[in-house]
């Protein structure tokens, strides 16, 4: 009997060892992952870099209290202030972290100018920001919600692509609208540029803040660093977290420099949030990432990937019904419930995710080759051929 809780309903199969896109279990069983921690290991397992990197700290320095001024979190906080919209970060652990700390950045800023009521956070209905009692009212999900009352106020919702809904609900007391420009728990859903050009509009009219969780999207995934840069516009604050550290739990908060004034002194903190070992894995990370060449073949695998998975659906047209994403956050909606396909999959050891509507998330290493995306859909076509019998 298994001393942990039961808020997860686990697989019986464990792993041993990671290499690259590859998970092998104690009897030595290769698994294609393309799940890598569901977005987090965005070089794929022990990448040599990484593991150099967290062994070389692990020897002179792992934590030391915020109360210091830490070089490695300075380094990796110009990384993103150079590459990015940022004038100003703020490290955490997780994506959940990374999002309160967006809600309370934005409420902060309000009332830093005198106009505390303006507090209220716009957001879509079930979309995901975490755990955190905050988060999860932010989701405005009935089911993460449920039991764990009472309600924390400050959350207003509109549904998914419901324009009227979405004006009607932005008052003068809407300081942020908080999404996903690529909703990935709620199904691979990709906000159109048009309509994040738009939200930003109404945001600059209105004086709203735009915070966009690029959380699970962010970091390279997109095949941009993030993925609102294809709509070519500048949010106010964007938390992030899963892919930083490859694998080492690091969350952070990116904002403007306006924003960020109001982030004084004892406003916020984390007794983690930014420690030396965390940052020189996020260093090596960012190194990686922000490498030339790296995110167009991000990119250019993405496009085959994509047009392959088209070219299984037209083969099975009443299996599948829509191939979405960008970059390497990628969705097969199926027709119908996906979990049997999943296990298959698994089966023919290609390790998966759900979403919701449907859909089963692929979530490849960035650095995935070719030959390894054959793979996959060599195991999805094969999958495809026994649907009928699943
Ligand atoms: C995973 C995720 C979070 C929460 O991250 P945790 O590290 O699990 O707390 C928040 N927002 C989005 C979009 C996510 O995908």
């Amino acid at each position: 009997m298994s001393s942990l809780a039961k808020n997860y309903k686990r697989r019986n199969l464990s792993f041993v060892k990671g290499k690259g896109s590859y998970l092998y279990t104690y009897k030595g069983i290769r698994y294609l992952d393309f799940v890598q921690g569901i977005a987090v290991n965005s070089l794929g397992h022990t990448n040599p870099n990484l593991v150099r990197a967290i062994n070389n700290q692990s020897k002179k320095l792992w934590h030391v209290s915020n109360s210091f001024k830490i070089p490695e979190g300075e380094e990796l906080a110009k990384k993103f202030t150079n590459k990015t919209f940022a004038d100003s970060v703020i490290f955490q652990n997780s994506g959940a972290e990374a999002t309160e700390a967006a809600i309370k950045v934005a409420r902060r800023y309000f009332y830093s100018i005198g106009k505390p009521k303006k507090n209220r956070i716009l957001c879509i209905k079930n979309s995901f920001h975490g755990r955190t009692i905050a988060a999860i009212n932010a989701s405005g999900s009935k089911k993460m919600i449920e039991g764990f009352g009472p309600k924390v106020g400050g959350f207003d919702h509109f549904k998914f692509g419901n324009h009227k809904e979405f004006k009607k609900k932005i008052t003068d007391k809407t300081a942020a609208i908080m999404i996903e420009p690529i909703m990935g728990e709620g199904g691979i859903k990709v906000i159109p540029t048009w309509c994040l050009k738009e939200i930003r509009k109404i945001c600059n009219k209105k004086k709203i803040l735009l915070i966009l969780d690029e959380v699970q999207c962010g970091i390279g995934r997109s095949g941009k660093f993030f993925s609102f840069e294809y709509a070519n516009i500048k949010p106010d604050i964007v938390p992030i977290a899963k892919g930083i550290g490859g694998g080492f739990p690091i969350g952070a908060v990116l904002m403007t420099k306006k924003v960020s004034k109001a982030m004084v002194p004892g406003t916020h903190g984390s007794t983690f949030g930014g420690n030396p070992l965390a940052m020189s894995v996020g260093n090596a990370v960012m190194n990686e990432i922000f490498k030339k060449g790296f995110l167009s073949k991000v990119k250019s695998n993405s496009k085959y990937f994509i047009s392959e998975l088209n070219k299984i659906k037209n083969k099975f047209p009443k299996i599948i019904k829509e191939i979405r994403g960008v970059g390497l956050i990628l969705g097969i909606q199926l027709y119908k419930d996906q979990s049997k396909f999943i296990e298959s999959l698994l089966k023919n050891k290609l390790l998966t995710i759900r979403a919701a509507e449907n859909v089963i998330r692929i979530l490849p290493p960035l650095n995935v080759t070719k030959k390894e995306i054959n793979l996959a859909l060599k195991i999805i076509t094969k999958v495809c051929s026994d649907y009928k019998n699943l």
